[in-house]
């Protein structure tokens, strides 16, 4: 097999893993020849470096062979697709190749197991190293780890890499015990927390002035949502531990699609995308704005209301906390206002402290006023409390279907 044609299979082999938030990159079914400008098919995809900016990465496995029988997983040891492997030093030539022609800034590198967990991290490890070490390579590199991997490796692809994550795929140890036996929830972890390790104490040099010091900066994972029956309570709690415990980045939550050749223990159809899109949000709460777990989804509503954003969601439930006066109230009471993200609130702080706060500056803030207005009280606006405490509020507030114009 040449390497385009390993190339085609390990780019579209990883395409499943979310944990770099890349997109797909596939432009207007330009492949095979019609057209030009899809880098999909050649495992370029776009990914956001530690520092926000969007680069084109290339995103391969080094091999789809794996000795693990992860239902979900198309690479699985019982799945009947076509196998190939990169060695190092054809991963090493395209990452270069590829670099050098500028089509890409960096390398997002995974693995199925081949062997052992050692053996394969060493593999992956050898990639990064060489390209640092031999190539002087300075792009961006994401390196997937293996939990079951000794410490000794996971630190040396800490080391090499900007970026490393190891995947969590499900919350539970009973959920991973039904689709994905070889796997440990507590082994991950163990690993999560040496990496959180390794990674405090990069910091630490680097505050100690040692800025030559080339080390990940983070770590992240990713998990599947919709494969087993844990509640988005089971996930956003699980990312919370890992938050809080582990200093994890980000938590990427990937909707399970069906797979070619299913396995029989997993669900027929997809969950609905907006599944995904609501837990991102109550994610983005969890770490931005003060929230609990327990806040956003009470022990009797386990999974998140599809209809609504789970701010306004939670807002609704606790109609007594509103409405609050814009001039008075606090940053952490201001962030829980629906329609009022962190950066407008940062501008209401700055501008009460030097006038009158009005509808109108919201309206300029480019604030939704249909979505503050029954919460927020300003010098020109009194929500009046029978609208607070309406039935009808709630179907005020869920965004209707459009149609969309046609021309
Ligand atoms: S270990 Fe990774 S590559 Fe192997 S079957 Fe499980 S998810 Fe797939």
């Amino acid at each position: 097999m040449n390497v385009d044609e390993k190339l085609a299979i390990l780019a579209d082999a990883a395409k499943y893993d979310a944990s770099c938030a890349s997109s797909g990159a596939t432009r207007r079914d330009s492949r095979g020849g019609r057209g030009v400008g899809s880098a999909g098919g050649a495992g370029i995809c776009h990914s956001y470096a530690p520092d926000g900016r969007c680069i084109s990465l290339l995103k391969i496995l080094l091999t789809n062979r794996c000795l693990y029988d992860c239902h979900y997983c198309i690479n699985r040891r019982s799945s009947n697709v076509r196998r190939a492997g990169f060695t190092a030093e054809e991963a090493i030539d395209l990452t270069l190749d590829f670099y050098k022609r500028n089509y890409i800034e960096g390398l997002f590198l995974s693995s199925g197991i081949v062997r052992s967990a050692d053996h394969t991290m060493e593999q992956v490890v050898r990639v990064a190293r060489t390209l640092r070490e031999e190539h002087d390579f300075r792009g961006y590199i994401h390196l997937k780890t293996i939990p079951e991997a000794s410490s000794e490796l996971i630190a040396q692809a800490a080391r090499y890499a900007d970026r490393i994550s190891i995947n969590l795929e499900l919350p539970s140890q009973r959920g991973l015990d039904r689709l994905a036996p070889e796997k440990n929830l507590n082994r991950t972890q163990a690993a999560m927390g040496r990496i959180r390790d390794r990674l405090d104490e990069a910091t630490e040099r680097r505050k100690g002035g040692d800025r030559k010091l080339r080390h990940a900066t983070g770590q992240s994972t990713q998990v599947i949502v919709g494969a087993d029956a844990s509640t988005d309570a089971d996930f956003l709690g699980r990312a919370d531990e890992l938050y809080r415990g582990y200093k994890l980045r980000r938590v990427y939550y990937s909707a399970f699609s069906p797979i070619p050749e299913p396995s029989s223990l997993l669900p027929l159809a997809a969950p609905p995308l907006v599944r995904e899109h609501r837990l991102y949000q109550a994610d983005w709460l969890l770490r931005h704005y003060g929230f609990r777990v327990p806040e956003i989804l009470p022990p009797d509503a386990p999974n998140l209301d599809l209809a609504l954003d789970p701010k306004l969601a939670w807002a609704l439930r606790n109609r007594h906390e509103f409405p609050l006066n814009v001039q008075t109230a606090s940053r952490g009471q201001l962030l829980r206002v629906p329609g009022l993200g962190v950066r407008n609130v940062e501008r209401l702080l700055s501008i009460r402290r030097q006038t009158w706060v009005r509808l109108e500056d919201l309206a300029r803030l480019r604030v939704s006023l249909p979505k503050v207005r029954p919460f927020l009280i300003t010098v020109d606006h009194h929500p009046a409390r029978e609208l607070l405490d309406s039935d009808r509020l709630r179907a005020r507030l869920v965004r209707q279907p459009e149609q969309l114009d046609l021309f």
